[in-house]
């Protein structure tokens, strides 16, 4: 582990445009179960319940399987060392953008300013009739579904359920950077979300080294990855700090 993490400081350090493209296992050792992986959360939800039209039609149902995904771990889940190395790489000036899959705002958090969230973000809402968007601190989710504090109709969390198109200025913004980048950094996401897992696939025809931290092998791992570092994202994040700062 220790000469991959040197090899991994070096070439973070030789790149001109490194981004970082994150899942939901950058967050599990915030306390927020994945989709897949261990203790992931996929097999016990009913998915139709992530779809649109379900939500619209069948809100409470709906809301029941958001509130148990979105909120399993608590209200006040909290960023962790990957987060914030992440941050502190932008800082220092090695990390030109986190691109992320995550909707749970920890990244921002951290303090990553230059940020695309490819699924939305969980803690804020939009009104599904009159487009009002409200902070997560003002709508009530102890109820059989949340309501806009504007118009009082079903609001929804505002990020991307099934049926739905990735968000346009996120999705451009972050292609901006999968063609500028010459080495990618994929965390934590198992690569099964289509077509946010297209991303990596387009920065390694462009020329871009991969690198993947994970613990487990992916999607991704046969198929572009140059540098593997098989651990936790908090684990090898600290040791990345200690050698490269
Ligand atoms: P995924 O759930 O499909 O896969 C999670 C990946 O993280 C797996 O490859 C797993 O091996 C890895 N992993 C588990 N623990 C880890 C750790 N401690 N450190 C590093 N990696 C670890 O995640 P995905 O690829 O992001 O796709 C799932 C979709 O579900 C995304 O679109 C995302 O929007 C959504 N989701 C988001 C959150 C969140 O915001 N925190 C949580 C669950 C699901």
């Amino acid at each position: 582990m220790e000469n991959r993490i040197k090899k991994v400081v070096e070439t973070i350090k030789n790149a001109k445009h490194c981004v970082i493209f994150t899942g939901a296992g950058v967050s599990v050792e915030s306390g927020i179960p994945p989709f897949r992986g261990e203790g992931g959360i996929y097999n016990d939800l009913d998915t139709n319940d992530l779809r649109l039209s379900t939500y619209i039609s069948k809100p409470i149902k709906s809301w029941k399987t958001i509130k148990q995904m979105l909120f399993k771990a608590g209200h006040d889940y909290k960023h962790n060392k990957a987060h914030e190395v992440i941050a502190k790489l932008e800082e220092a000036g090695y990390c030109k953008a986190v691109i992320t899959q995550n909707i749970d705002n920890l990244h921002q958090e951290a303090g990553t300013k230059t940020i695309y969230e490819l699924h939305g973000n969980g803690k804020t809402f939009v009104c599904t009739k009159c487009g009002h968007h409200d902070n997560f601190q003002e709508v009530d989710i102890d109820v059989d579904f949340p309501t806009c504090s504007k118009c009082d109709y079903l609001t929804k969390p505002n990020f991307t359920f099934f049926e739905e198109g990735l968000p346009t200025d996120q999705y451009e913004g972050a292609i901006e950077h999968i063609r500028k980048c010459d080495l990618i950094i994929l965390v934590g996401t198992s690569g099964e979300v289509f077509p946010a897992a297209n991303m990596p696939l387009h920065a390694k025809k462009n020329g871009a080294t991969v690198i993947e931290i994970n613990p487990d092998i992916t999607f991704f791992t046969p198929k572009i990855v140059d540098i593997i570092i098989n651990g936790k994202a908090s684990v090898v994040f600290s040791l990345l700090e200690k050698e490269m700062f």
